[in-house]
């Protein structure tokens, strides 16, 4: 038997993605005043800019949203949805939201006051906008393995336990939940190991402080553990997950990473009195019960997605594909957070860059860079996006679900290795002007004048 980890689908339905001249590109740059989420998705030819609801469904998942139902209360589809996430997640409180950050919202809105204190082994952006949007104040504490991005580790992903104790104890009665990303999405998409799960777990309940999991990617999660921990290779993913969401309280999700959906996502809790409040603000923002922020047809799409997500030669090959990508630059110098990722490959532009200055977004002038070489759309994690809670300078290029085949992949590498050779040309860039939240999605930038 051939050892090649394939593609474990065919192409049904293809989209065409278009070449642009260096001059076009050029053009588009600035005209998105050097932001490339301003850049329109038609001048991008092979898009990492995120995983996140650009994956590509299933025939099963279009049969789904066929069968849909769209009646306001009481949806047909609404029981398939709620079973499905009950049968991984196993908390008794389903609710479902329109994407991840609107269970976010009702979660901190419902559970935090000014002042609190909301520890996480890192914060996605859009939870640390949420939590410091009611007042509190997002916490950091990720693994000491986690602060060096050339050092390989396993279980990166993990938090810093005798951090938290110690952040417990000091501060009783203002912490009201302690959230754990799974996997550590802004810390370099790598996986939290099930025996520090527990001991997070085992230090909340001491605490008598619920556990959340940001579940975005509960599912490359267990893989990792299946693969890397020991006890864990002859388990199958899903009970790696429900053993580890069973560690927890409830969880936030959004459907539009391992639920391989375009749109969608679901807060989840055990606590009856909560889940009566969440459900209120539910009404108030997302819609009724049954449908929440959804579609009936959204419903029945992430009903088969997040079963899909557990595949496991699904997850054989999502895994390689995306260490196909970090091997290959990595052998050939690049600076990149090891190992590979769940969904991401994180260039460390710090490294690449040493001559641009945080000050200077090292992470955007790269991102820019690769545009401009070959149309290939990353994103920036460090201070243009965090500020001044950045740890580190970042280029994410994220692999959508089951879209790209190797040859896409391979022309990413190639570009990427030509801007490496020619990285002392690159120059950095200052910030024009920037809204106080999320910043990054709609900040006007301009080269320094000095750029080399
Ligand atoms: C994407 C993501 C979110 C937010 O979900 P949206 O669907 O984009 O609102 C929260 N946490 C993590 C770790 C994520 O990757």
């Amino acid at each position: 038997m051939p050892h090649t980890i394939i593609e474990p689908f065919r192409i049904k339905s293809i989209e065409p993605i278009r070449r642009t001249t260096r001059a076009e590109r050029e053009a588009h740059l600035r005209a998105a005043e050097w932001n490339l989420f301003q850049v329109p998705a038609d001048a991008v030819l092979i898009d990492l800019l995120t995983d996140s609801g650009t994956g590509a469904m299933s025939v099963q998942q279009w049969a789904g949203m066929m069968v849909g139902d769209e009646s306001y209360a009481g949806s047909r589809s609404w029981p398939v949805f709620r079973d499905a996430v009950r049968d991984i997640f196993g908390y008794g409180h389903v609710i479902p939201t329109h994407q991840g950050r609107a269970a976010e919202r009702i979660l901190f809105s419902v559970m935090c006051k000014a002042g609190d204190i909301v520890p996480n082994n890192t914060h996605f952006d859009t939870t640390r906008a949420n939590v410091e949007f009611v007042g509190a104040r997002a916490v950091d504490l990720p693994c000491v393995e986690a602060a060096d991005p050339a050092v390989s580790h396993p279980f990166k992903g993990n938090m810093d336990v005798a951090a938290l104790d110690r952040l417990l104890s000091e501060n009783r009665g203002r912490v009201p939940l302690v959230m754990l990303t799974v996997t550590n999405n802004s810390g370099g998409g790598q996986p939290v190991s099930l025996a520090n799960a527990t001991a997070v777990s085992e230090t909340c309940h001491r605490h008598g402080v619920p556990l959340y999991f940001d579940a975005c990617r509960f599912a490359e999660n267990a893989w990792f553990i299946k693969q890397r921990e020991p006890g864990y290779a002859d388990h199958a993913p899903i009970d790696i997950a429900r053993a580890m969401m069973a560690l927890g309280d409830g969880c936030t999700m959004s459907a539009k990473k391992d639920g391989m959906a375009n749109i969608g996502g679901f807060l989840c809790t055990n606590d009856d009195v909560l889940a009566r409040q969440e459900e209120n603000l539910l009404i108030l923002t997302e819609g009724y019960p049954t449908y929440g922020g959804l579609a009936g047809r959204d419903l029945e799409a992430i009903a088969v997605g997040l079963h899909e997500a557990l595949d496991e030669d699904y997850l054989a090959y999502r895994a390689a594909s995306v260490a196909y990508l970090g091997d290959h630059i990595s052998r050939a110098g690049v600076p990149i957070i090891q190992p590979p990722g769940g969904h991401a490959i994180y260039i460390d532009a710090k490294a690449f860059l040493p001559h641009v200055p945080p000050s200077a977004l090292p992470g955007v002038a790269l991102a820019n860079a690769l545009y401009l070489a070959g149309g290939i759309r990353s994103v920036e994690i460090g201070t243009l996006m965090f500020a001044d809670a950045a740890r580190m300078e970042l280029v994410r290029l994220a692999v959508p679900r089951r879209v790209y085949t190797q040859s896409h992949i391979d022309y990413v590498v190639e570009t990427i290795l030509e801007v490496f050779a020619e990285r002392e040309a690159i120059g950095g860039l200052r910030i024009v002007e920037a809204a106080p939240f999320l910043r990054h999605f709609t900040a006007r930038l301009a080269p320094l004048e000095t750029a080399r």
